[in-house]
């Protein structure tokens, strides 16, 4: 509000009241705070998107905010606490997301499986029960992101009975040793997230798991960071997002004295990458000479016009000598050289709707 020449200030609420707030601001000329206390807000803010310039994936938004309050995040300051969006809301969005043309769905939020946590008798499962089956035409359903606490077992029977989730879970691990996860203050133990995984492995045995791990988090030994790598090790990821421990102002980490040297946290960084990469291409082996069913999202560069590029079920970034009309189909893809991050395959053929639906 001190900067000159700022006229109207918003939070990450109340972006609807936004033209209310121009036209304001044309008839009096005074700056307008529209940002209010977060905490307080304890309703979904319903916005309606229609349509995304991204042609084949929508993102549906299902709930806001977080309660953890994890030690090196600033998520539950700025986007308060955690509220759901109404389920009829959600499924309506879904319907005329799936009418618009899309037949992937990503449900997106802060925390995005902790939807319902808020709410008394309706849970996660239930919603992706209801739009499996009272979403007529969405042909896939994928999971942003999945805590590992969230993976109870009535979602790992969900996702064994589904046709429409895909078996691809984004569950953040952050650290694989559990002295940091503690001063992480994240909700699990190495051991409780082995646990899970192992579970969910059990009932899906193609399931690919991604994650997100920080390196050089405040105190981080070579001991502990050893563990992380062990871990990862173990579990066997599909890919990892791999990031430096970057101070976020007003977090207890950004805090800490113990803070890790800049050139130590790149090396580990490269470390972990490197293992990470090696896993991936492991992962994506074992789909060699397999058929997959990709949905192409783009062209691979304007020089190659017809070389495709999008994602399997299982998140497998294939790209395909095709047409560009396949955009947004359903097309079989059969690998023909597994890699990472790209695996090259060959068109099968297009799935029609009425195959699909069978
Ligand atoms: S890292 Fe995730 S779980 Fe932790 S406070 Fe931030 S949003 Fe919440």
């Amino acid at each position: 509000m001190e900067i000159p020449g700022v006229d109207i200030v918003v939070g990450t609420q109340d972006r609807g009241k936004m033209l209310t707030y121009i036209e304001e601001h044309q008839e009096h000329r005074q700056p307008i705070n529209g940002v209010s206390n977060i905490m307080k807000n304890r309703v979904f803010e319903e916005m309606d998107v229609p349509q995304f310039t991204d042609r084949t994936r929508a993102s549906l938004k299902i709930q806001e905010g977080c309660n953890n309050f994890c030690t090196f995040c600033i998520i539950p300051w700025s986007r308060g606490l955690l509220r759901s969006r109404e389920p009829e809301n959600v499924l309506k969005q879904a319907n005329q997301l799936v009418n618009a043309g899309y037949k992937e769905i990503v449900l997106t939020g802060i925390h995005t499986a902790g939807y319902g946590e808020d709410m008394k008798d309706y849970n996660f499962s239930q919603l992706l029960r209801d739009l499996e089956t009272k979403v007529e035409g969405l042909k896939r359903i994928r999971i942003s992101s999945i805590e590992a606490s969230q993976i109870t077992d009535e979602v790992i029977e969900v996702l064994d009975a589904s046709e429409k989730v895909v078996p691809h879970l984004h569950i953040p691990l952050q650290s694989g040793s559990d002295s940091v996860l503690e001063r992480m203050r994240r909700k699990y133990s190495k051991e409780f997230y082995k646990k899970r995984v192992e579970k969910i492995q059990k009932a899906l045995p193609n399931l690919a798991i991604t994650s997100d791990v920080i390196v050089g988090f405040p105190g981080e030994t070579e001991e502990e960071f050893q563990e992380t790598l062990d871990f990862v090790n173990e579990i066997g990821y599909s890919e990892l997002h791999v990031f430096p421990f970057s101070r976020r102002t007003g977090t207890p980490a950004a805090r800490m004295n113990d803070q890790v040297d800049d050139e130590v946290k790149n090396e580990r960084v490269q470390t972990l990458i490197k293992q990470s990469d090696q896993q991936a291409l492991a992962y994506a082996k074992q789909y060699q000479d397999q058929v997959v069913e990709v949905i192409p999202e783009e062209t691979f560069d304007e020089h190659h016009p017809n070389m495709l590029v999008g994602y399997s079920e299982n998140y497998l970034k294939v790209k395909f000598e095709g047409t560009k009309d396949m955009i947004g189909q359903i097309v079989r893809v059969k690998i023909t050289k597994a890699g990472y991050p790209y695996n090259e395959g060959q068109f099968v053929r297009v799935m029609s709707d009425a195959a699909l639906s069978v």
